[in-house]
């Protein structure tokens, strides 16, 4: 294995489709995010849906509350690439009438629909037209009966009311699911996913769910996520923060490129900086991140302010460079190729990482 392999082996799983998207049995690790505009205002859904597709999600998640929010999809289907996810709750029409306008995925908990002809008309809807269902229970919201017995939300009672809408489409002879089982307690979700990835072969969708603000819920997802993922479990991931949702589409990529699971884009590497560095590292790398957002060839670059540590990130990176008084060092597959002005740093490193980047898309 090399250094650059992820040593992780994934959980065995069956396989879904969310539109053309693979989810389960070895695809890679597909990135979500949802909405948070009306979903009834189509302008302003369609334009955040396609601020999410320019930094590469795979799967978007649009809330359906009403019947006019369905007919609202139904203009927001036809004006976007990415897959789309109903978040229906228990109204079965809604589902039914997004289904009739090309949804990719319904997410729905068939024990909240109501009798079982309502459940069956949205199963046989779903048979009929290839739409997998994800079932999603959360910590906040579970069964009273199932409250009531356990007192808190604990991983097994989570696990026990997902299990009973697994047993609902079981029983309906529906295989083509996945399931999410979120906290926001980081331990309560990791045991409830490592609990439920024991009783089910379909794919698991991790989250940790009302997980805070930018900082704070991205570190707690990065824990939480990344201890389940570096145990194999979980096939599709959404970051959910209180921010603008394509930081939650970065953040998944940075958790998955983290542990190696998946690439995208840029993964900078720099120091930390001390009075040792010869020029602006952390001025340069933000100003880098920034700029080359849109770059979605997988490539390592390290930034580093001096020669202490600096040749050997670099000779382990696609580009890198290792500062020196004045110029720094500049390496490319491992080799010293130049040196750059450190006054035209930034400007120097954008126009070689892109076109580096350009003649990697073209092999
Ligand atoms: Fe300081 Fe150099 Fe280490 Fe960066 S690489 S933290 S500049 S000693």
């Amino acid at each position: 294995m090399s250094h650059k392999d992820s040593p992780i082996r994934r959980r065995e799983s069956t396989r879904i489709y969310v539109g053309n998207v693979p989810i389960g049995n070895g695809a890679p690790i597909a990135v979500q995010s949802m909405t948070n505009t009306r979903t009834t205002d189509v302008a302003s859904t369609v334009a955040q849906i396609k601020s999410l597709e320019r930094v590469g999600v795979d799967i978007v998640r649009v809330s359906i509350p009403t019947m006019d929010a369905a007919e609202a999809f139904k203009s927001i289907k036809q004006q976007v690439n990415v897959p789309l996810i109903a978040d229906i709750h228990f109204d079965y029409r809604i589902a039914l009438k997004v289904a009739e306008y090309g949804v990719d995925c319904l997410r729905i908990n068939p024990g909240n629909i109501g009798n079982e002809n309502r459940i069956r008309a949205v199963v046989d809807c779903a048979r009929d037209k290839n739409i997998p269902i994800r079932i999603g229970v959360n910590s906040g919201s579970l069964e009273k009966d199932i409250q009531e017995r356990y007192g808190e939300p604990t991983p097994q009672a989570i696990v026990e009311s997902a299990m009973r809408h697994v047993d609902i489409l079981d029983r309906f002879n529906f295989d083509q699911f996945k399931v999410s089982v979120k906290a926001s307690d980081v331990f309560t979700a990791i045991e409830a996913y490592r609990l439920l990835a024991k009783q089910i072969k379909q794919p698991l969708h991790l989250g940790i769910t009302e997980a805070g603000g930018a900082r704070s819920g991205s570190i707690k997802s990065a824990i939480g996520l990344g201890m389940l993922l570096s145990e194999g479990i979980g096939d599709t991931l959404r970051v959910s923060l209180a921010a603008d949702p394509t930081e939650e589409v970065k953040v998944g990529f940075d958790i998955l490129k983290s542990l190696r699971i998946r690439s995208r884009g840029i993964n900078f590497i720099a120091c930390p900086t001390c009075s040792r560095q010869e020029f602006d590292v952390i001025g340069t790398v933000n100003e880098l991140e920034r700029r080359l957002e849109d770059i979605i060839i997988p490539m390592d670059v390290s930034i580093i302010g001096c020669v202490v540590n600096g040749p050997g990130e670099a000779l382990a990176s696609t580009m890198g460079v290792a500062g020196g008084h004045n110029k720094s060092g500049f390496y490319e597959d491992g080799i010293r190729v130049d040196r750059i002005d450190n006054d035209s740093m930034i400007d120097v490193l954008e126009e070689k990482i892109r076109s580096k980047a350009n003649l990697l898309k073209n092999r």
